[in-house]
């Protein structure tokens, strides 16, 4: 069940900071998802390709369905026909499959590039002493149907507050880098970062947009 005093509270704390708030709707019921939209919430995210089908085709259209976990290339044909933005972007030829099915849906399709800057080992996401060659490498593909629109990345997990400001301060960083030196334009504004266990320090550093999931339910 949606804990409707949580969402409240989390709700106007985006508000306070200007940030978007994404449901993350994984391992959730469709009944729970419903209950939510029922609330007047049209964001949710998901983290698997096949829980994101099952669960588009369940629920109202005009619902928002972002992508925040890791994507095959081979699955790329499936979402791209209606998904909002893939959080989740962390190679050049993940990048290149996406602006190919993108091409062939007749659209564009909303990306961020993943950066880790968590302590766990992780294959996933960009490393940040990697950003360079990753943007030379994107100079060498056809990017004409996709729109990067900023970054996501997630904290370690720890009861570390300090450290996890400081991966958050980190993310920031590479943001306000990529926006200045690649990026100028004003669609690239979105930084995503925050969880339910740290989505409050996550807007304090400057999120734009926080992926919270278990605290919206009880
Ligand atoms: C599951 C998940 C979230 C939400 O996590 P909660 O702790 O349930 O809020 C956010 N981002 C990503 C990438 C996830 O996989």
């Amino acid at each position: 069940m949606v804990n409707k005093q949580a969402l409240k509270e989390i709700d106007s704390i985006c508000k306070k900071h200007n940030a978007q708030l994404v449901a993350v709707t994984k391992k959730r019921s469709t009944e729970e998802v419903r209950e939510l939209y029922e609330l007047g919430y049209h964001i949710f995210a998901e983290n698997r390709v096949q829980d994101l089908l099952a669960k588009k085709e369940l629920l109202p259209d005009n619902i928002e369905w972002h992508l925040i976990g890791h994507l095959q290339r081979n699955k790329v044909k499936y979402i791209v026909p209606f998904v909002k933005l893939i959080h989740s972007v962390d190679s050049i030829r993940l990048l290149s499959e996406i602006n190919k099915e993108a091409e062939k849906a007749n659209k564009t399709v909303d990306c961020l590039l993943q950066f880790h800057v968590a302590q766990e080992e992780s294959k996933y996401g960009i490393i940040p002493k990697n950003i360079d060659t990753f943007i030379s490498n994107l100079t060498t593909i056809e990017t004409n149907n996709i729109k990067i629109r900023g970054i996501m990345g997630m904290a370690s997990f720890t009861e570390d507050k300090n450290q996890i400001k400081k991966e958050f301060m980190q993310l920031k960083s590479i943001f306000e880098m990529l926006k200045k030196e690649y990026f100028k334009e004003n669609d690239f504004s979105i930084l995503s970062m925050g969880m339910s266990s740290d989505y409050k320090i996550a807007l304090e550093e400057g999120s734009t947009l926080v992926r919270v999931g278990s605290a919206l339910f009880e």
